[in-house]
């Protein structure tokens, strides 16, 4: 099967898939010709391990790398004391039993400012990813944690913050949310070629070239207002200027996983339409020089 530098998938299972649970869904992906999946664990991480080693097993055998979303309910910024060890269980549940179940990538929601002013919160999560990477390091669970880029002014989790965590943290990389990041612009800004380019440029400078390998996205369609992210929406009904995003990815030279989050029943669609689209303008990249040469 062709491996493409980018590997595009879902997050959650393909709504096309015909039976439940995760082993269905990484044979489902094999067959439309994806190359990843994000398994869903949103709600709760209750899986045994025997699941997890079955899961491993079927994600190697059909060829299909694995990234696990975590709890929605994590807070590095939690306000007390029984929160914020809510939140670490939640967050070292994920990182352990996605390892079993041979994902490297977990991917969570950094959190709230809850008003506070953002260095401080930055330095409060900065603090809990050494504790957490720590904790994983010792017990053999080589994972990266990705703190998600997110949709609302409100929440930890801008491209800086989530860039340089990932720099100063051994153990985190980002997710680079482009929905979220436009959404959060709240002015329909944060959606051009120059401003994609842009970005890209900023995470060169801080992780350098070998950061640029080793990245992960989620993309989609979204609706927004001036405060952030509503909710996804289906490319065909969003104005997420994607051709100029993949070009952004094509030249500067991105190498990693792209999860698609659409929701039903554009979820399969739009996925095989980003990994299509990326296929088509490395293509005709391809093409031109050609020409030229
Ligand atoms: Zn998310």
């Amino acid at each position: 099967m062709e491996t493409d530098a980018i590997r595009f998938g879902t997050v959650g299972s393909p709504q096309t898939t015909r039976e439940s649970g995760t082993i269905a869904a990484i044979h489902h992906i094999r067959e439309l010709g994806l190359q990843h999946l994000e398994i869903a664990w949103v709600q709760s991480v209750r899986v045994s391990d025997e699941m997890c080693a079955q899961i491993k097993a079927a994600g190697e055998k059909a060829g299909i790398t694995l990234s696990i979303h975590a709890p929605y309910f994590i807070n590095l910024n939690s306000q007390t004391a029984e929160l914020m060890e809510k939140s670490d269980a939640r967050l070292l549940a994920a990182a352990r039993k996605g390892y079993l179940a041979g994902a490297r990538d977990i991917v969570f929601h950094p959190g709230s400012y809850h008003s506070q002013p953002p260095e401080q919160v930055y330095e409060r999560a900065k603090q809990k990813m050494i504790e957490i990477t720590g904790i994983l390091r010792e017990e053999g669970v080589q994972v990266n944690l990705r703190p998600e880029t997110m949709g609302k002014g409100a929440m930890f989790g801008n491209l800086d913050e989530v860039v340089q965590l990932s720099k100063e943290v051994p153990g985190v990389l980002p997710c680079i949310d482009w929905a979220h990041l436009h959404a959060r612009a709240g002015d329909g800004s944060f959606n051009s070629y120059a401003e994609f380019a842009d970005a890209l440029g900023r995470v060169r400078d801080t992780l350098g070239e070998e950061g640029m390998k080793r990245l992960h996205f989620h993309i989609s369609g979204i609706a927004y207002t001036a405060k952030g992210e509503k909710e996804h929406l289906p490319l065909n009904e969003a104005d997420l200027r994607y051709r100029e995003l993949l070009q952004a990815f094509i030249d500067y030279g991105v190498a990693g996983t792209a999860a698609i989050e659409a929701p039903e029943p554009f979820h399969t669609a739009d996925a095989l339409t980003f990994q299509a689209t990326y296929r088509r303008l490395l293509g005709a990249g391809e093409d031109s020089k050609d020409e030229e040469g």
